[in-house]
């Protein structure tokens, strides 16, 4: 028996995590779900949007899905998910982008896999607001090493160690040894930023060397995005700072059908957090809308991470069973199909789990 925190989250979260919840189900594993709720409402009801049995329950069962919370832009409490990813180390964030048959993409081909160092960077939350305290400081600090920081500045702080390069390179590059990949592709912009990207890159570049059979090569993060949009199908298995890392999985999802397809997980030495790329589109929150697959393929991943790897290909083949037919999608598929039907997520999740269904049936 498996033991799993599931958080159902924010907007369209409870939807999605129930779809894919009901479709892990279908595959008959036997899991016990710990239902744990982060972000909006408990904020309300508990003055923190990440109550402390939160973490305690995913520290216990060491594997949770997860659905997207809400961050207010601005102001307001800070990332509930970079909060997860800091508190339980959750330092790699594999965020695969597979263009699936049946979904209409320029590029047919494309199989990438970002892997995106998840801790540090500018996402390690030390922010200096205009005007504040720690600002003032800070620019009092600053004027003594004569650097003059404007009155009206804010500051944020871009963290990027050794340890913390180095063990997303190894990651990288032993996951592309356990994969069949052939090549690893450091994104940075260490032509600017000398100190911190530079690191980055001297410690991807170190890693390499201890694996010879696998290629690497760096781009910079600007060319990489126009390489990306111009001939993904060249690159391979990318490995990324948090930043760029987040930004150019967004791009990776849009060349092979949008954030409605692209699932990730964030894995640590002591627990892994499967949800959605996508955020709570709280435009679409109890409309029955969003395309549930993202979540439903991040349960795949669970599944395999569990080491029930046949049932996660059956989740996999049956979710690309769907698409191929065409007829039942979301609204957000561009099907090849000419007979697709715009239907719900329900809907969508029904066609999965009676697929799931038949492939199980026949594997048994
Ligand atoms: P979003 O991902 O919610 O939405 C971006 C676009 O994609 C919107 O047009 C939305 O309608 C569409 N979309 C999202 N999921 C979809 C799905 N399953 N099917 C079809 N279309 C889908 O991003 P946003 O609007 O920038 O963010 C909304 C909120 O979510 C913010 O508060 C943000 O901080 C949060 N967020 C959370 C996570 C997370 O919990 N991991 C990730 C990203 C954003």
């Amino acid at each position: 028996m498996h033991r799993v925190t599931l958080i159902p989250g924010d907007g369209v979260g409870p939807e999605v995590i129930d779809c894919a919840r009901r479709v892990i189900e279908a595959t008959r594993v036997s899991i016990e779900w710990e239902v744990k709720e982060a972000g909006e409402k408990v904020l309300e009801s508990k003055g923190t949007p990440i109550p402390g049995d939160v973490l305690e329950s995913i520290k216990r069962n060491k594997v949770a899905l997860k659905g997207p919370i809400t961050t207010p832009i601005g102001t307001g409490f800070r990332s509930v998910n970079v909060a997860i990813r800091k508190a339980l180390d959750l330092y790699v964030n594999l965020r695969p982008a597979k263009a699936f048959h049946g979904v209409k993409t320029p590029f047919p081909d494309v199989d990438l896999v970002i892997i995106r160092e998840n801790t540090e960077d500018l996402y390690a939350g030390i922010e200096f607001e205009q005007g504040s305290k720690s600002m003032e400081k800070l620019r009092q600090f600053m004027k003594e090493e004569a650097i003059d920081l404007s009155d009206d500045a804010a500051c944020s702080f871009k963290i990027i160690s050794w340890e913390g390069s180095t063990r997303i390179a190894r990651f990288a590059f032993e996951y592309a040894i356990r994969h069949r990949r052939k090549r690893v592709t450091a994104v940075h912009k260490a032509n600017i930023m000398k100190a911190t990207d530079g690191l980055f890159l001297k410690a991807v570049r170190t890693i390499a060397n201890e694996f010879p059979d696998i290629q690497f090569e760096d781009r910079i993060v600007d060319n990489m995005c126009m390489q990306l949009v111009q001939k993904p199908e060249a690159y391979d298995v990318l490995v990324l700072p948090n930043l760029y890392g987040d930004i150019v999985s967004d791009l990776c999802a849009g060349l092979v059908g949008g954030l409605g397809l692209a699932p990730s997980a964030n894995l640590g030495e002591r627990a892994a957090v499967f949800e959605p790329v996508h955020g709570s589109a709280p435009k679409y929150a109890g409309q029955n809308k969003v395309n549930p697959m993202a979540a439903i393929l991040s349960g795949a991943l669970l599944l395999r991470h569990l080491g029930e790897e046949k049932l996660a290909e059956a989740v996999e083949k049956a979710v690309g069973d769907v698409l191929v037919e065409g007829k039942m999608a979301t609204y957000d598929v561009k099907s090849t199909s000419e007979e697709s039907l715009s239907v719900s997520s329900t809907q969508v999740a029904d066609e999965i789990i009676d697929r799931l269904k038949d492939l199980l049936a026949v594997s048994r």
